[in-house]
């Protein structure tokens, strides 16, 4: 069991990939008293983590989402505490139904039982969060001011230091080649030469699949590619854009933005459309034309008045996706009880880490995400770790 081989000793765990993903496993897997090895192909933050826009939010509906972030509000709070910077600028979600503000009004009763701060807006309030916002087609809004975001490099940069400061390793520029079976342990080939280990946590997100089929297993984690552009405002407003989300009821199409710095907002565009799977080796890290235009005319329906907005650099990464657009924590094969799958966390990779970090060293150690209950129905189990058609239509 494994159980017994994390009882027997401090096991040596090596995980895959130095993104938000790995970096909270590897310190969750420290402060549980493991030995630690991090193995990234790059650098830090070189995948999806580093071309994120870093928003945190528990504007959710759903109970599981809530209870997600619970743990991982926990993590930042307390490494808010020891230096990393979160940027409480409130998130505001935006709804257009009746039926969707009553979802909200719910949102808010399970917030508060989690401890949350959240409120509703009806549609004539917006205004008072965001002044030049338009709120034709809208019912209202749920917002938290104590959500935010934070910038995912430094993040990954803060975990870093505390892995290491912890008698951790990060070894950067060490590609997983291939993997050894030996008695009850393994030992990898990397680029930077052999390491043995007890345990591996996969937390290589878009290159998962590539990474399991190293130990002989089949993983479902799949590409899509997102966009975010900065823009420009001159003069800049005179108070700070909350997150600001808002998507078409059951489409999943939108945009979001929200502050970056004085004269400056973020702005991510969601397509339903966007769905066309990606090569994460070979894929257009830049953002199109045509997706700017389309942002322009998205942003000048809901904010139709910003001062001086102009368009600026934009760029394009991964979200690694699941079918069932759950993340993956646990184990895909029982009889492969060594390595753990940290992956597939979408479009809310950053926000989740803390909690999916702790739920995978909890099954390192633990064999189940033990100090998070309820969660072990985001194991890759078989009916989970399946290809998605509507993806591949
Ligand atoms: C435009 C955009 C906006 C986003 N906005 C948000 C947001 O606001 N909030 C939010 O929560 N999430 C957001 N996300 C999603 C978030 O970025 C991802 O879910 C998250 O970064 C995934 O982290 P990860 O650690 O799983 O993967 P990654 O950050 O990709 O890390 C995996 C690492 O594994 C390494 N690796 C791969 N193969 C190997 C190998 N063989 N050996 C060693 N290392 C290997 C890679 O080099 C990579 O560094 C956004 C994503 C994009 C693209």
């Amino acid at each position: 069991m494994l159980r017994a081989i994390a009882m027997k000793a401090s096991p040596h765990v090596v995980v895959i990939g130095a993104g938000t993903l790995g970096m909270c496993s590897a310190l969750n897997l420290i402060e549980q008293g493991a030995r630690v090895t991090i193995i990234e192909a790059h650098a830090i933050a070189s995948g999806s983590s580093g071309r994120s826009v870093g928003v945190v939010g528990t504007q959710f509906t759903d109970a599981l989402d809530i209870l997600l972030r619970v743990h991982a509000l926990g993590h930042f709070r307390r490494w808010e505490s020891r230096g990393l910077k979160f940027n409480h600028i409130g998130y505001l979600r935006l709804a257009r139904t009746a039926e969707q503000m009553k979802l909200f009004a719910r949102s808010v009763e399970m917030q508060m039982q989690a401890g949350f701060t959240a409120r509703l807006y009806p549609a004539g309030e917006l205004r008072e969060l965001v002044p030049h916002m338009s709120t034709a087609g809208l019912a209202g809004g749920i917002f938290g001011p104590d959500n935010g975001y934070l910038d995912p490099y430094e993040m990954c940069v803060f975990l870093a230091d505390e892995v290491r400061s912890r008698g951790g390793e990060v070894r950067q520029f060490c590609k997983l080649l291939g993997v050894k079976r030996r008695s009850g342990a393994y030992t990898l080939e990397t680029g930077k030469g052999a390491l043995d280990c007890d345990i591996v946590i996969n937390a290589a997100g878009a290159w998962a699949p590539a990474v399991a089929e190293l130990f002989g297993q089949t993983l479902h984690v799949f590409s899509e590619r997102h966009e975010a552009i900065v823009i420009h405002l001159d003069p800049p407003l005179d108070y700070t854009m909350p997150m600001v989300m808002d998507l078409v009821n059951g489409e999943g199409t939108g945009l979001n933005f929200r502050h970056e710095k004085r004269g400056e907002l973020i702005a991510e565009i969601h397509k339903a459309s966007s769905t066309r799977l990606e090569d994460p080796d070979n894929y257009n890290d830049q953002c199109d034309d045509a997706s700017k235009v389309k942002l322009a005319e998205l942003l000048l329906e809901r904010v139709p008045e910003l001062p001086g907005a102009r368009l600026g650099r934009g760029w394009a990464g991964l979200y690694p996706v699941t079918a069932d657009h759950r993340p993956f924590v646990g184990l895909i094969d029982p009889s492969e009880e060594r390595l753990v799958t940290a992956a597939g966390a979408g479009g809310y990779g950053i926000q989740l880490a803390p909690v999916l970090g702790q739920m995978a060293a909890d099954w390192a150690l633990h064999g189940g995400p033990v100090s998070a209950p309820g969660t072990e129905r985001l194991a890759p189990t078989p009916d989970r770790n399946v290809r998605s058609f509507a993806q591949h239509s």
